[in-house]
């Protein structure tokens, strides 16, 4: 069963054809990301105008590498929230008139669980599983009883991991985004800056950046108050420490209480070495299976949306002709 998904919820325009919802046919991605560098983020009307010019081309670009034609199709998925408004509406309008075309049936997909089941392209998933989300939007622990089922556990009570990233970098006048180039200076420094872990609640799974974030644009203030030069390096490499330990800290304790048989690592974070290493380290130990997407299925794709969408396929959970973007789409109830 092919299903060919598409993907505009940010700043990639992307579409792809998927098969039984774990092999991919084709995965086109046309990323943004120069248009929105020197405004150091992205502008929703670039993108939304971006979208426009490029989704025709890109669903062609798909099926073509695919080989196939829209009758060889089981159904048209598209990502339907959360993300940018006008971003979400022509992907969702491109995908509506597609399965209205071709009397096909429409899936909504919630991008989150696109992240999350990125994994079903790498292995078959085991449950009851636990996922860490980790991207510029959303950081939370998922757990999953089965295909299809989302209990966020945890999330953040304030930035993003993937925010916090960029946001620093931004303060080291990284480009943007400058979650990889932190990653990168953090591979040559040394952690040898002392900065917060905001731990919470003792059996809290929920998360919080904006304190370490601060922390560390005060830590650059005062130094270059005091005329001391601080190595961007070692700076780079403190704040990815403690992010990486409250983080791997955390999903351990979830993976235990749970008692999961699967851990997946999940969003555009998840393509940082520093915390894939420490991550796969680490569960090594306990002996909980992890799982990681390869880099090109961590950031934003329609490879992972044609994935989450199969189980919808699979019940017949199909939208309407009514199907909007909705910046607020809530994962539990997916
Ligand atoms: P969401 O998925 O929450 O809607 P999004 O789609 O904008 O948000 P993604 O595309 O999943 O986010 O991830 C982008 C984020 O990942 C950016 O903040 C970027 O800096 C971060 N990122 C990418 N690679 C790395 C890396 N190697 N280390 C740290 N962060 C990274
Ligand atoms: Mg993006
Ligand atoms: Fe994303």
């Amino acid at each position: 069963k092919l299903i060919l998904a598409i993907e505009t919820s940010c700043d990639e325009t992307a579409a792809a054809v998927i098969k039984n919802g774990n092999e991919i046919v084709s995965n086109i991605v046309a990323s943004q990301i120069e248009s929105h560098k020197r405004f150091g983020g992205v502008v929703p009307e670039i993108a939304s105008r971006h979208h426009v010019e490029q989704v025709t081309l890109i669903i062609e670009e798909a099926m073509n590498e695919a080989n196939i034609t829209f009758s060889d199709l089981a159904a048209i998925a598209v990502t339907a929230g959360p993300g940018l408004v006008g971003a979400l509406l022509i992907g969702v309008n491109a995908a509506k008139a597609l399965a209205f075309a071709n009397d096909l049936p429409l899936i909504g997909v919630h991008h989150i669980a696109g992240h999350i089941y990125a994994n079903r392209l790498i292995t078959e998933l085991k449950f009851p599983l636990m996922a860490l989300v980790v991207s510029g939007g959303h950081t939370e622990l998922v757990y999953m009883k089965e295909d299809g089922s989302f209990e966020v556990i945890g999330e953040t009570r304030d930035d993003a991991v993937g925010e916090a990233y960029d946001k620093v970098a931004r303060t080291l006048k990284l480009p943007y985004p400058g979650g990889p180039y932190i990653d990168r200076l953090a591979d040559v420094g040394s952690p040898t800056i002392n900065l917060p872990r905001a731990w919470l609640e003792q059996d809290s799974y929920d998360f919080s950046f904006s304190g370490l974030k601060s922390a560390v644009i005060n830590t650059l203030h005062n130094a270059s108050q005091k005329g001391i030069e601080l190595s961007n390096e070692d700076l780079a490499a403190s704040f990815q420490e403690s992010v990486i330990e409250v983080l791997v800290e955390k999903s351990k304790r979830a993976a235990i209480e749970f008692e999961v048989k699967q851990f997946l690592l999940a969003g555009g974070v998840a393509a940082n070495k520093g915390l894939r290493n420490k991550l796969t380290k680490e569960f090594e130990q306990l002996g909980i299976e992890l799982v990681i997407p390869p880099l090109n299925l961590c950031t934003d794709n329609a490879a992972m949306i044609g994935a989450a969408a199969f189980v919808k396929l699979e019940k017949q959970h199909f939208a309407g002709y009514d199907l909007n973007g909705n910046p607020g789409l809530d994962l539990e109830k997916e």
